[in-house]
């Protein structure tokens, strides 16, 4: 058994996440962590009790959907809420952390952004990154259980067309549907 690294243990958290965002432009996930711990974690929504862009569409101001707050600023916000701090914590994110949330993460004291994909990477919040020495890390996301799974299911799979073989069914046709397997449960890992 594959065992699962903190680095993608703390991913899929925000991958998570992101799947309670209530705007439907990006669904962003973020967990902050400190000495391999979950300090907090938040997704794109709009402030608690309010409308959801889900339900009653975007608010859209310039091309930017103004109702929510994003998922980085939404787990800083947490932990100002409950008194957490933040120095010297990292963060990971769904996506690269817009100028906005990449200057919030800086000033709350995070050292370390750990982010699974591009997004519209700003030139300006990557420089001000550098100068604030906080570091930014891609880890793209493995998305473990659909990768155990799937070898699971090529395996199984690759047992019945074993006993085919044996049953003495056309060699030919057993390979045509190997390769076919493979193609499918290769896809998307
Ligand atoms: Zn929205
Ligand atoms: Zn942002």
């Amino acid at each position: 058994m594959k065992r699962l690294s903190w680095d993608q243990y703390f991913m899929a958290q925000s991958h998570l996440l992101a799947n309670r965002s209530t705007c439907p432009r990006l669904a962003v996930g973020a967990t902050i962590v400190r000495d391999k711990r979950i300090i907090a974690g938040g997704y794109n929504g709009s402030i608690s009790g309010g409308i959801h862009c889900i339900d009653e569409g975007c608010y859209m101001i310039d091309g930017h959907c103004v109702r929510t707050i994003h998922a980085e600023m939404n787990a800083i916000l947490q932990c100002a809420k409950f008194g957490v701090p933040t120095q010297g914590a990292e963060i990971y994110v769904t996506h690269f952390p817009c100028l906005q949330c990449c200057k919030a993460i800086i000033q709350s004291g995070i050292k370390t952004v750990y982010y699974a994909a591009d997004y519209k990477n700003h030139p300006y919040a990557i420089e001000l990154f550098e100068s604030a020495k906080v570091k930014t890390i891609k880890v793209p996301f493995d998305n473990f259980f659909e990768q155990n799974n799937q070898q699971e299911k090529l395996e199984l799979f690759a047992d019945v067309l074993k006993k085919l073989e044996n049953a003495g069914v056309d060699e030919k046709e057993i390979r045509a549907f190997y390769e076919k397997a493979q193609s499918i449960f290769s896809n998307g890992v």
